[in-house]
């Protein structure tokens, strides 16, 4: 909550809309207890006297009545009606869209097509017909107002009920026995709740408008009584000889209505979820940079990392998502990055490119050298003109990265029409070119199925064909066989294998399981909160490893037929990453750590191709 308020105050525009509302509904929640003069006393003696005159602080109008006190006494009514109409068409509306949402079909159909027939007036036609069936009347111009709005309401949230409705929680809940009326209450309602108060939010504006206007047709509140609308009704025939009489409800129009709208607008941003982890800006198209030197390049290899550092700065806390990574990997070679979830692979990945989300992503130091060429802090064009075509990721989920509405080979003709202008049919026989290469029988008819008509190793595959579209030198694989069953996860890695083989493509490959870096890479870099902790060639780290995380990672594999083994789970958690203990992140869990270990930093020790950053490792270096 605390949050939420200094978002919106933040926002220097809603704040401003924030004080002006809260000066206007303090003055109307006070205005009784004011030294004002009686609204509706009139005395013709003293009509249209100008503002700032003794005894009446805004002059008064054509009968004389003080308007100072009309004024507060009306909005004191505006603010009350237009606020009623608003919560009444709130909630019938939310409960019409709820109920047509969840229960879809036949009762769906029949409620939509009678907020259709509502929606097909024009609005404040419809108002002015309600109130000529029920008689003018403050009370009946506020069901007017309430009954037009309703249809607003009862679509919005029906939208977003259809979606939630179909959710895995709400058939768990379903599942665990629940009733309808719980399931609405508890599971859908919550849900829905923030889009209800944005959607009053931003309509309450509305409402107070369209209740002055029926009441400025002289529909809604009757002489004597003052609203905002009557007050300019009235005062519309004197508007050239007495402009005050219109100026003063005029301009308290004004401010209620803008005043409502920026905090309305405030409100919406402060409570979408995606701008609550920053500033109340959209994610940036590159991670932000922030580092004071820039590391040499060391080494060879097409990609080189030199102690690169990201992290996420949420409010007070920071979290060291990468650490002082370093690596790098050469043409045709494969280097797996391993560690368990949340120790950073794929921040790192995602760093290389800028492709981490900022806010709250920032680099704070190191250097990505891409042939020579420091990608990190590289102008957004440069950037874009790699992604893809010389560096390509392969993610986990091939279902969340393939566009739903697309056929993969639309898809995959589009992946190379960014980066190489061809004509649609040679980027369309590329494709199926790609296809074929990935091993998708009969491509030609494949390239015209929809992501879902494929398996999910099929999917996969048209995953890794995108990767290849434009003949990339590094392909960056997030975890890509962690969602497929073994025998296509076997499928898939010589598939990679073979690539890598014939391209002479830099595999950069992410996963938790020691198993495929066996099956794939040449060189294995372990990761334990945010740092690299032991670097070999993948044989040897598996025969002999050195650091005490990469054994107990080694020993939670199972072995095919090696008789009876304990498998040992590594008891613990990784730390959180934004309070590391300091020295050794893995000595709480580690079986051998002494004090010395947590004393300080302790260093990556190289020794030939193999690194480890232990004081005492398993295996001494050579
Ligand atoms: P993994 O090794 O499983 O790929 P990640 O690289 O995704 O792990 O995450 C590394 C750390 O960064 C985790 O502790 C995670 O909580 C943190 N992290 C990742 N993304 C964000 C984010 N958008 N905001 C805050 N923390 C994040
Ligand atoms: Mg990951």
């Amino acid at each position: 909550m605390t949050r939420f308020l200094k978002l919106l105050i933040r926002n220097r525009l809603a704040a401003l809309g924030g004080a002006v509302i809260l000066a206007v509904v303090v003055l109307a929640l006070i205005t009784p207890l004011l030294p004002l003069q009686a609204p509706n006393v009139t005395n013709t003696a003293d009509r249209f006297i100008r503002p700032f005159s003794p005894g009446h602080l805004l002059g008064t109008d054509h009968l004389g009545r003080d308007l100072l006190s009309r004024l507060l006494w009306g909005t004191r009514l505006s603010l009350a009606v237009g606020a009623s109409a608003a919560v009444i068409a709130a909630v019938i509306g939310a409960a019409v869209g709820i109920v047509a949402g969840y229960f879809g079909g036949r009762i769906d159909n029949v409620i939509m097509r009678l907020v259709d027939m509502l929606m097909a007036f024009p609005y404040i036609l419809l108002a002015l017909a309600i109130v000529a069936a029920l008689g003018p009347g403050l009370m009946n111009a506020l069901i007017a107002v309430a009954a037009v709005n309703v249809p607003f309401f009862a679509r919005n949230i029906r939208g977003i009920t259809v979606g939630i409705a179909g959710r895995e929680f709400v058939d768990a809940a379903r599942l665990a026995g629940m009733g309808h009326g719980r399931i609405i209450l508890f599971e859908i309602l919550p849900n829905v709740v923030p889009v209800i108060v944005i959607a009053m939010s931003t309509t309450i504006g509305w409402m107070i408008l369209e209740t002055a206007g029926l009441s400025f047709l002289g529909l809604g509140s009757q002489p004597p009584q003052a609203d905002l609308g009557s007050m300019l009704g009235e005062a519309r025939a004197a508007l050239i000889a007495a402009p005050h009489t219109s100026v003063v409800p005029g301009a308290m129009i004004l401010a209620i209505v803008m005043g409502i709208n920026l905090l309305g607008d405030g409100v919406r941003d402060a409570l979408d979820p995606r701008l609550r982890s920053g500033a109340l800006t959209r994610p940036m198209p590159a991670t932000s940079v922030r580092r004071e030197t820039v590391p040499a390049p060391q080494g060879g290899g097409v990609l080189q990392l030199a102690d690169l550092e990201t992290r996420f700065e949420i409010g007070p806390r920071i979290y060291r998502a990468v650490n002082k990574v370093s690596l790098e990997v050469a043409p045709g070679e494969c280097l797996g990055i391993i560690g368990e979830s949340g120790s950073g692979k794929s921040v790192t990945a995602l760093s290389i490119m800028g492709l981490v989300a900022s806010p709250p992503g920032v680099i704070t130091g190191g250097a990505a050298y891409y042939r020579g060429d420091d990608l990190i802090g590289a102008p957004y064009r440069r950037l874009r003109s790699l992604r893809g075509d010389r560096i390509a990721y392969i993610f986990q989920d091939p279902q969340a990265t393939l566009h739903p509405l697309y056929r993969v080979g639309d898809q995959l003709a589009e992946a190379i029409r960014v980066h190489h202008s061809i004509s649609r049919a040679e980027a369309e026989d590329r494709a199926i070119d790609l296809l074929t290469a990935v091993r998708i029988p009969n491509a030609e008819s494949r390239a015209r199925a929809y992501p879902h008509e494929l398996s999910g190793g099929m999917r996969q595959r048209v995953g890794i064909a995108m990767a290849m579209a434009n003949d990339p030198d590094i392909i960056i694989a997030d975890e890509p066989t962690t969602a497929l069953d073994v025998t296509v996860q076997a499928q898939i890695l010589s598939l990679l294998d073979d690539l890598r083989r014939e391209r002479g493509l830099a595999i950069i490959f992410i996963t938790h399981d020691f198993g495929v870096v066996a099956q794939l890479c040449d060189r294995v870099a372990v990761m334990y909160a945010g740092r690299i902790v032991e670097e070999g060639p993948t044989g040897t780290v598996l025969d002999a490893p050195a650091h005490p995380y990469t054994r107990r990672l080694i020993a939670c594999v199972p072995e095919l037929g090696q008789g009876r083994r304990r498998l040992e789970a590594i008891p613990g958690l990784p730390p959180a990453v934004d309070r590391l203990p300091a020295g050794c992140a893995f000595a709480p869990r580690c079986d051998k750590a002494r004090d010395a270990c947590t004393a300080g930093d302790i260093a990556l020790e190289r020794a030939g191709a193999r690194a480890v950053r232990c004081l005492f490792p398993e295996e001494t270096l050579t």
